[in-house]
């Protein structure tokens, strides 16, 4: 009897949950896009280590337009540059494992497809030249618009998008350190046009035990337009993630982004540049 009784209490526990609706589970954190002044974005993101704008804030304020002049195009490699395009081929890049590089070249272009390709060769301190065009007519809109980018040491990322008339979360624009500082300007081209980086990369330094010792240091000439003036990073580049370092060598390749867009490139060269002149 007493048997029988537990069996029954039990059966009307498991009745009386079943009954009981389940909630919906709770939204991980960085999951709901919120949009604000026609800016989609995310605010249930971290915060920047500011403290004042969440990655990927909408509300973070937009880079105000400069309209550029002319700077840099189609500028001939100087006498000591490394060239890591000049229209004839990939022989400078790989995919992520080694492969051939799988971006198609079309009339002495490189157009991004498939998958990120890395330079064959490592790099520390640089001055890089890069040409990039965005496809038109535009398709999407904010981050799927035209979307690329120039990854430092295949850590840091410099955003490529087109940002011409298309807003997007601040630190995702073009001319941006991706996720942590936004540019100074926005100063893109309209889609189609060919647009100019030169960008000062310098690598950061980590102590014995990991620390860093030294951040990696940007200047970018967007257009001919500074949008990052010797701007730390605060570690490498992530998607809803405010940046963070982990230890790791003094040299590292250069990737380029394929994000679900064509993007073009051509006149991609590089520099070696010590930090300081040796005596
Ligand atoms: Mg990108």
């Amino acid at each position: 009897m007493k048997n029988c009784l537990i069996v029954l209490t039990l059966l009307a526990a498991v009745a009386a949950r079943a009954q009981t609706p389940t909630p919906p589970p709770a939204p991980k954190p960085g999951n709901i896009e919120v949009v604000i002044n026609g800016v989609a974005g995310f605010q249930d993101t971290p915060l920047q280590p500011d403290g004042k704008w969440h990655v990927h804030d909408p509300a973070r304020p937009q880079p105000p337009i400069v309209t550029p002049g002319n700077f840099s195009q189609l500028t001939p490699p100087p006498s000591d540059a490394l060239v890591l395009f000049d229209g004839s081929g990939l022989s400078q890049w790989r995919d992520k494992d080694g492969k051939p590089a799988p971006w198609k070249v079309e009339d002495g272009v490189m157009v991004s497809a498939k998958s990120d390709i890395v330079t064959t060769n490592q790099f520390g301190d640089i001055q890089l030249h890069l040409e990039f065009r965005e496809p038109t007519p535009p398709k999407e809109s904010g981050q799927g618009r035209g979307n690329s980018g120039i990854y430092f040491m295949g850590l840091y990322e410099i955003q490529v998008l087109d940002c011409y008339i298309n807003k997007t979360y601040a630190d995702g624009a073009t001319g941006g350190i991706y996720g942590q500082h936004p540019a100074l300007a926005n100063a893109c081209r309209p889609p189609g046009e060919w647009q100019t980086y030169d960008i000062i990369f310098n690598v950061p330094h980590f102590g014995e035990k990991g620390e860093v010792t030294s951040p990696a240091y940007v200047t970018v000439f967007h257009n001919g337009v500074v949008t990052q003036n010797h701007q730390a990073f605060r570690g490498a580049t992530n998607w809803k993630s405010p940046g963070k370092y982990s230890p790791h060598g003094p040299t590292g390749p250069i990737a380029l982004q394929y994000h679900n867009n064509s993007v073009s490139f051509r006149n991609i060269w590089v520099r070696p540049v010590p930090v300081v002149n040796e005596p």
